[in-house]
């Protein structure tokens, strides 16, 4: 289904189409939520959501938890406002509790090339962590350069950009309820 915003943000000619709708979201996430608490429901492990991309995700998954865990937020930067990587990660800001004999759950948007996951695991692996697994709303094997250790994930998609559910193009499009493929005309 196409779709367009009504007005259009000042972006480059391009035209949408919703690729995951609201409702697979919601029952995807629900799915994932109770994966999570198999595994960690016992563990009290803290939550990283890597920002910005993931407060959608993040917001909508803690809400099906129940179970006692903290939240934490850092922010990883690979591609500017390009819809292609740099292949640089940078940690623009970093958590604020040790997570030193904790267990830790990091929560992305979409893994593409798996560069960020790899170096944001290695990052944290260093503070001595009592287990780390990655959970990603989004992956585009294709795309990856790394093995990407994905532990929960949400869907597979087609190596296109992607926007809607927390994902942006250039700030844009975080505010859709679903995930959409962007097509630059
Ligand atoms: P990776 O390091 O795996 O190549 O890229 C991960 C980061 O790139 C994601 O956290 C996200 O910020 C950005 N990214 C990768 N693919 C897309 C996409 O299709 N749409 C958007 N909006 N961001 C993407």
């Amino acid at each position: 289904m196409k779709y367009k915003m009504n007005p259009e943000p000042p972006l480059p000619p391009h035209y949408m189409e919703v690729l995951i709708e609201e409702e697979e979201l919601r029952i995807r996430v629900q799915d994932l939520a109770r994966e999570v608490t198999e595994n960690l429901g016992e563990r009290d492990p803290i939550i990283v959501c890597v920002l910005k991309g993931a407060f959608v995700f993040v917001a909508d998954l803690v809400r099906k938890l129940d179970f006692p865990f903290s939240v934490d937020f850092l922010r990883a930067s690979s591609y500017g406002d390009s819809v292609v990587t740099s292949g640089e990660v940078k940690l623009d800001l970093d958590l604020q509790q040790s997570i030193s004999n904790r267990h830790v759950l990091v929560v992305e948007d979409i893994v593409d090339t798996g560069l960020t996951v790899q170096y944001l695991k290695a990052s944290l692996e260093a503070r001595g962590p009592a287990s780390i697994s990655i959970c990603s709303l989004l992956h585009k094997p294709a795309n990856n350069v790394k093995l990407a250790p994905v532990d929960y994930c949400g869907f597979e998609i087609p190596n296109d950009f992607v926007v809607g559910y927390g994902l942006d193009w250039q700030g844009y499009y975080r505010n859709l309820p679903f995930i959409a493929q962007v097509h630059q005309t």
